[in-house]
């Protein structure tokens, strides 16, 4: 089945240099293609719309300045069961938690700075695409 997914590789893995290594472990998955892909500084607008399900959260506030810190990565991966595989990917949200092998699991220590969004489900990938690129056919 294939599908669509909106990634963001976050500003901490931007700022460290990661942007390559992460999006080369996504194009060597067998079938899975980039279908948009910009570097973005976000607006609290767009991180308001993206995180909404988030507020009123403790950590809320500083995620939304974390994300607006530096640019993004933001980009759209498609095929086979993509939006599953970029959440396993990606690993647990905690970083520690993370098993070695994940990108959150090599390179994160932090829960914040995680370094990677995967949309969860079939629903957000189709609300977040929306936001982050409405033109996309
Ligand atoms: P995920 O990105 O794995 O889907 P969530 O949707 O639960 O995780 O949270 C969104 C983002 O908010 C996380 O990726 C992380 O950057 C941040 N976050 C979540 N929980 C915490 C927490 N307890 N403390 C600090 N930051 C958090
Ligand atoms: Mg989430």
């Amino acid at each position: 089945m294939s599908q669509r997914t909106l990634v963001l590789l976050k500003p901490d893995a931007v700022r460290r240099g990661l942007v390559g290594e992460i999006i080369g472990r996504i194009e060597r998955k067998a079938g899975w293609t980039l279908a948009a892909l910009e570097l973005r500084t976000l607006d609290q607008e767009t991180l308001e719309q993206h995180y909404g399900e988030h507020k009123g959260k403790p950590f809320y506030e500083p995620l939304m300045g974390f994300m607006a810190s530096g640019p993004v990565v933001a980009l759209v991966v498609e095929g086979e069961r993509v939006i599953e595989g970029l959440r396993t990917l990606a690993g647990p949200t905690d970083p520690i938690a993370a098993a070695p092998g994940s990108i959150r699991g090599d390179f994160g220590t932090i829960v914040r700075e995680n370094l990677i969004h995967a949309s969860d489900s079939e629903e957000s990938a189709d609300r977040e695409l929306k936001i982050f690129f409405p033109g996309l056919v």
